[in-house]
C-alpha cells in the first residue's frame, strides 16, 4: 500500500473541500509550494490577505484589539 499522501501542487483551480487551508493566507500561494516562513513571521503581526480555504481576497478591518478578516464564503476570522 502506498503510504504517501501528497498534496497536489500547482493546480490552482481545484481545491478539495476540507479541513485546514491549502492556501497561504499571506502570499496566496499553495502551502505545499515551498516554505512560507516569511509569511508566517509576517502573519504574527499582520492580518491575512487571502482566505486559506478558497484564496479569495479577504476584507480586512483593523480593530482596536487586533483585526477581523472576512471571506464572503468562509466567514470572519479574528486575530
Ligand atoms: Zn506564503
Ligand atoms: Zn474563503
Amino acid at each position: 500500500m502506498p503510504a504517501t499522501d501528497t498534496v497536489p501542487a500547482g493546480d490552482a483551480a481545484t481545491v478539495a473541500g476540507g479541513a485546514s487551508g491549502v492556501w497561504c493566507d499571506r502570499c496566496g500561494e499553495t502551502v505545499a509550494a515551498g516554505s512560507h516562513d516569511g509569511c508566517a513571521a509576517a502573519r504574527v503581526l499582520e492580518p491575512p490577505r487571502f482566505c486559506a480555504h478558497c484564496r479569495r481576497r479577504m476584507k480586512v478591518q483593523v480593530l482596536p484589539v487586533g483585526w477581523a478578516a472576512v471571506c464572503v464564503e468562509h466567514g470572519e476570522i479574528r486575530g
